[in-house]
This record gives structure tokens, sequence and C-alpha cells, in this order.
């Protein structure tokens, strides 16, 4: 048996990585010196994960930006609109197809399966592929020749990294795949005579729904790289849920066969079971979550590992994580200002790998070896169980009530409608904004002197309130027609209400990669979610008290909050999720009470929490949209409801929006107006809904004549009176002068419509 792992965090142990790559963007340090602080990070990487006892290193999986895009790069799959000759991708290149420059736009990016992280979608149709370097070998050459590690590179598998890809129609499929299928085989045959023991080839496109024609696309290929390349020893590497067409996938002429006995863990584990495995394949099984932070408990995973080995001997056995561990941040160590009882029931990357290690020395030594340590876990794991935090009468008792409830608005929306619109009087076209205002260097200081401690409470409250007071002025004049107080006291829309919940821990240092350079740092929920007291209520009965015109509240939506943050794992995601809403209810009333009538309920990340698998879609939906109608339904009729999406595919997910009965839904319009108007002509949509009339993500300023364009195409498919007019996101990432433009055009823009309509 071997330990194994199939990627580690790249960012490194302090965001060492994050910080060389803005550095570098800066211009405060050369490509040199960024070129050297990479391979120190890389070197740091991987002789961490030997000293954590891996025995089979992932190298290659490290990256100045993402892996799909070091991938699109060795192939040469450089877009036009980039300056491109031919031969290795400059860094320069690189980073302009990532980032875009002032002569090309940026790639698109896109999430990656059903993770936080978003890669560069490759684009073919542009230039024809070619091998412009072989990157897995130079990984494996560098950790061989600089370390003494003889690693496993990593690179993304044909079937997947051409069905992540673009710029092909859906018939040319299989004849992009055999334009790549080559250039595999002369990187893998490469790999082969530098003497690489093993590959790992991830295909995690494999967990999708695999039609029989990808299948036998799949069977062919495969085949010819096998025939190709008959002693190379190919990992093929599927993780995040089970592969259905299990029977096919291990008679694939491969080695080893990689599966997720995590997430996807039943299917697989029966198909295994009913099946069997090929006796002359290795089986590398995922068994330590690779997607959360919590601690295994070691003697369930001896169980697995037991139940695993019933079928396939010991000899032909990895252990490693389920998936590639940049998932999670890098180490627990240092988070000593948790609760005492929860640092040991968290393993981050490190943590992980050891949990690995434990589990190969128990099988290879004997259980004994680490009796001890499977007592010291059961009783880490009881202590958290048992704590208090997690065992909230209250919130149990509540949601026991709820299982009988059907959360519905007093009054259908229709006629809630009629009563709003007696009550708000609002022009044809409401204006408003998402949210947040720009939050200046000032507001990011001033939440600095008053964590360190160096302002008092009443100091930062009556900074806030200033520019609070400074933005509601600025909305009064440019004409706004419904207004917010600026989100100014938020850092981020998850975090603020985490740490005003009970329920929810923060690490110190527990980033984890979104995309490029950017790391967030999601909440964890640990405990019960309850409600403490009122979290918003203050700043927005403060805004309301300096103007005549209506005020939207402001909150972030259970969904939103359980998928940006690592929910416990001993409940449902389905009852966090519930919980978190209950809490999220009394500050609605709350603000109900204190005379919010308008109260917008974001839900941008209600999409990513859809799981991988078609069949599972539909119920995670319909716990979701019922835990946004648990928080938003006991509110009077005249109560307005709003609330946000972002960039959501919205084509398929109308009447999901439809079923959560706001009445008002903000949503993305500017980048891609096309489409939306077909979204709109074939949806039976009835309520408000916002249109994000211009991109807040660029620093460009939107011409009127452009929002009047868009407005106009929307108002010609439904009748103007069901829509709003609003940036098509909070502007806490803009400047002050630039938003102020933006929103005075946008509301001439409206006002030209208005007039015309
Ligand atoms: N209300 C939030 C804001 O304006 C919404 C952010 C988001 O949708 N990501 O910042
Ligand atoms: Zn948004």
């Amino acid at each position: 048996m071997k330990s194994s792992n199939l990627g580690y965090p790249r960012i490194g142990e302090n965001r060492e990585w994050k910080k060389a790559l803005e550095a570098f963007w800066a211009g405060a340090i050369d490509e040199a010196s960024l070129v050297q602080q990479m391979e120190q990070i890389r070197h740091q990487n991987l002789l961490r994960q030997q000293e954590k006892g891996v025995e089979l290193i992932p190298v290659g999986d490290f990256t100045y930006y993402d892996h799909m895009l070091d991938m699109a790069v060795m192939f040469g799959m450089v877009p036009k609109r980039y300056e491109y000759e031919g031969g290795p991708v400059s860094l320069t290149t690189y980073f302009a197809m990532a980032r875009g420059s002032k002569e090309a736009v940026a790639s698109e990016m896109t999430k990656w399966f059903n993770t936080n992280y978003h890669y560069i979608v490759p684009e073919f149709g542009e230039r024809q592929p070619v091998i412009t370097e072989n990157k897995p070998l130079q990984a494996y050459l560098e950790a061989k020749e600089k370390l003494g590690i003889i690693g496993k590179p990593v690179i993304v598998g044909p079937y997947t990294f051409v069905k992540l890809s673009k710029g092909y129609e859906k018939n040319e499929f299989e004849c992009v795949m055999d334009q790549l299928v080559p250039l595999y085989i002369d990187v893998l045959r490469e790999l082969e005579l530098h003497g690489v023991e093993w590959v790992q080839i991830d295909e995690p496109a494999f967990v999708l729904d695999v039609s029989e024609h990808d299948r036998a696309i799949i069977k062919r290929i495969y085949a010819q790289i096998g025939e190709a390349l008959p002693h190379l020893q190919c990992m093929l590497q599927t993780y995040f849920e089970a592969v259905d067409w299990y029977k096919e996938l291990v008679s694939l002429p491969v080695k080893g066969i990689g599966l997720d006995f995590v997430h996807g863990a039943k299917r697989n584990l029966a198909n295994l079971k009913t099946n069997g495995f090929p006796a002359d394949k290795i089986l590398a099984a995922g068994i330590i979550d690779g997607r959360n932070i919590w601690r295994a408990s070691i003697e369930e995973k001896w169980e697995l590992v037991k139940e695993l080995s019933e079928i396939v001997p010991l000899e032909k056995l990895w252990l490693q994580p389920s998936s590639s561990l940049l998932h999670v941040p890098v180490s627990v160590e240092g988070e000593g200002d948790l609760p005492e009882e929860v640092v040991p029931a968290l393993a981050f990357a490190d943590e992980k790998l050891g949990e690995v290690q434990l589990l190969v020395q128990g099988i290879r030594y004997g259980k004994y070896v680490i009796s001890k340590e499977i007592a010291q876990n059961e009783a880490d794991l009881l202590k958290v169980a048992l704590s208090p935090a997690r065992n909230r009468q209250e919130v149990k008792k509540a949601l026991r009530q709820l299982a009988a409830e059907n959360p519905e608005r007093s009054v259908p929306y229709l006629e809630r409608r009629e009563i709003q619109q007696k009550m708000w009087k609002l022009p044809l076209l409401p204006t408003t904004t998402i949210g947040s205002f720009p939050q200046t260097s000032e507001v990011r200081q001033a939440r600095q002197q008053f964590k360190k401690g160096n302002w008092t409470v009443e100091q930062y409250d009556a900074f806030i309130q200033a520019q609070i007071k400074e933005w509601i002025d600025i909305q009064e004049e440019l004409g706004l027609d419904v207004l917010v107080h600026g989100e100014f006291e938020r850092t981020d829309m998850v975090e603020y209400f985490g740490e005003k919940l009970d329920g929810f821990l923060f690490t110190k240092n527990g980033w984890v990669q979104s995309y490029g350079s950017r790391c967030v740092k999601p909440p964890i929920i640990y405990g019960d979610v309850e409600f403490v007291a009122p979290m918003t209520v203050k700043e927005s009965v403060y805004a309301k008290s300096l103007t005549e015109k209506p005020m939207k509240g402001m909150l972030t939506g259970p969904a939103t909050i359980l998928n940006w943050s690592f929910p416990r794992v001993d409940v449902s995601r389905q009852e966090v999720c519930d919980q978190i809403a209950l809490a999220l209810r009394k500050e609605v009333e709350a603000l109900e009470e204190a005379g919010i009538l308008m109260i917008q309920v974001d839900e941008p990340a209600l999409r990513e929490g859809l799981p991988l698998k078609k069949e599972e879609q539909a119920a995670y939906l319909e716990w979701a949209v019922r835990a946004f109608r648990l928080a938003t339904s006991t509110v009077a009729p005249r109560t307005q409801i709003h609330t946000h999406m972002c960039y959501c595919e919205f084509h398929d997910f109308m009447d999901v929006i439809s079923e959560l009965d706001a009445d008002v839904i903000s949503i993305e319009t500017s980048r891609s107006h096309g489409e939306l108007v077909s979204v709109f002509e074939t949806s039976t949509y009835d309520k408000g809904i916002g249109l994000g009339v211009y991109d807040i993500h660029s620093p460009r300023i939107p011409a009127v004549s452009e929002m009047e364009d868009m407005v106009a195409r929307g108002v010609q498919v439904l009748p103007p009176g069901q829509f709003w007019i609003n940036p098509d996101c909070g502007l806490k990432t803009r400047g002050r002068d630039e938003t102020v433009q933006s929103l005075r055009n946008m509301v001439a823009a409206t006002k030209a419509i208005r007039s015309r309509l």
C-alpha cells in the first residue's frame, strides 16, 4: 500500500504566492525574482508533503495562476488577440490571458466543477494546438534534480480539458479531441523516456453526465494512448463524485483508477463491491475529504479501508485525499486562538496528509501502532460533538417545528404588488443600487483602527454614520428612487453575518485560492446557528432617518452564507441552511419592526450549491429555495422583499427564481444582454426584475445611450412596470468618482426611457 496526494495548495503558508504575484504585477519585483520566489514556494510545498510521509507526491500541479491555463499554454492555445509568435509562452502573455492587458481582454473564467475555485477557460479554434513546452516534465525534473523527490506528474486529461474549453461546436468535439490526443501522447512519451514512474491524469469530468457517445470517444482515445505507451503507468484520476459508468471506466487500458470515496462514496463503493476491481490495476482511494476542513474519524476511515481491501489487495491500493488539497487552507498550525475544543477537530491540507499517513502506518505495521492516535482522535471528535455550541436546544426545537411549516407570504404576489404600489408610489422603472458603496482606503483603515482597539466603538460608529450620511446625500442628489445605507460596516457579505451570529468561527490564516491571486477565508460553521441580536437594524434605521425616500435594508441569504462557508458535516447541509434561515428571519422581522419595509436578501451563491449530479439538483433547489422563503415570508404584504444574484446562468433558472417569491430580483444584464431578452421571452416570471445595466467589475463609465439600449430591449419583451434599474452588483470595489458618474448616467438613461414610455 502507498500513500499518495493529488495536489497541494499553491498559495504558501502565509500567502507568499499571492504576495509575490501581486508585487510582480504592481512592478515592485522583476520577473527573475518572481520566478525565484515561485520556485521557493514550490519547493517548500514539495518538501512539506515529503515530511508528511506522502510517497506519491504530485508535481506540476503548482502554477503561476491556474492549472487549466497552464495546459492551454502548454498546447500553445494563445488566442490571436494576444501577441504571440509561437514557442514557449512568455510570462507577459500568460498573465495577459489570465487578467487582460491594455490591448486585449482577459480570457473567460468560470467555476471549477462545484468548488469555489475558478479556472481560465481555454479557447480552441484560434490556433492549431502544438506543444510549446513539456510543463509536467519540467516539474518532474526540477523536483528530482533539486530535491531528490521522485514526483508524480499531474496533467488534466484530454476529455476534461476539451469538455471545459470553448471555441468549438458540439459536433466538433471528437475532432478537437483527435487533434489533441497525439500531443498528449508526445507529452506522456517524453515523461516515460525520462523515467517517470507514475503519471496522474485528472479526469474529473468523468463524474458528470457522460453520454454514450462520449464514452465511446473516451474508450477510443485511452486505447490510443495505451497503445502508444504500453509501459507508462497512468493513474486515471476522478474526483468530486462517483462515476456512473464504472465497468467501462475500470476496463480502460490504464494502470490505475482513482476514485472518490468521500463525495459519491456510496455509489463508488457499491460499484466496486458489485463489479469487483481488475486485478492488474491499482486503486487510488480518495478516503480523506479534500474539500472540508474537519478531521476525519480515523476509526471510520479504518473500516472503509478494510472494506476496500476486501476487494482490492493491499499491495494494489493507494490511500489519498479525495481530491486536490487546493480547496482547503494549508495548515491548522497558528490557529491557536480558536476555542480549545475546535482546534483538534480541524484538518487543513497538512493535517489531512497526516491522516492518510496515519492510516498507512496502521495498515502496514498493525492497528495497535496507531491505537493511541485513534483514541485521541475519538476523544477529540466526541468533545466537539458534545460541545454546547453544537447542542443549542432552542435551535433544535425550532427546527423540529419547522418540519410542518410551509413558508409562504400571507398574500400572493399580484395582490402584494397592488398594496406595495399604493404604498410606495414609485415612478416607472425605479432606480436603486445593490447595496454597497465604495469601500475606500479610508473605510478600510477605520475598520483596522477599530479592530486593533485604537478606536472606541463610539468613534467607529460615528465614522460609519458619517459615511452613510455622505452617501445618502449623494444618492439624493443623483435622484435615485430607492436608497441604501452603503454597507460600510461590512468587510464581506458573509463574514459580517457570521461574526454576529452564534455558530460561526473565523480562522486567522484559513485562506483558500478562489481565482488567480485572489484568496478567500471562508468562515467555519461550527455549531448550531443562532440569532443573537439585530445585525443591520442600527445602520438601516440611521440611514432612513436622513431621507424621505424609501430605504432598502440589506442581508445575505441562507444559501449564500452556507455555500461560501465551510459547514460542519455532522448534520446535513439542508439543516445548516435551515438554521441560518431561521436566524435571518429574526433579522428580517427586526428590520420590519424598525420600519425598514424594503428588505433585500442577496443570494448570489444560490446556484453555486447545485450538486454535480443532475438527479440530485432538484432536491437541493427545493431546500435552498425553501430556506429563502423561511427567512423572508413572515413579513406583512406591504413589506417588499428584494433579492439579488449576479453572474448566474439565468436561462434555465427563472422558475427557481420565481419560486423564491421575492417581490423583486436584481440580476446581471450588462454582460449578456442578448441572452437576457430570450430568457424573459421564454419564462412566465411575473415579478419585479432589476436590470443590472452596467458592469461594476470594470472601471469604465457606461454611456447613457448604452444603458438606454439595454432598458429599451427589456421593455420590448416585458411590461415596463416589471422593471427596476440598477448596476449589476454592489459597488464596494469601485472608486467614488466613477461610481457617482456611472450612477448619474444610469439615472439619465432611465429618465430618457421614462419620457418615451
Ligand atoms: N449587497 C451586496 C453588495 O452590494 C451584494 C454583493 C454580491 O452580490 N456579491 O455588495
Ligand atoms: Zn452581486
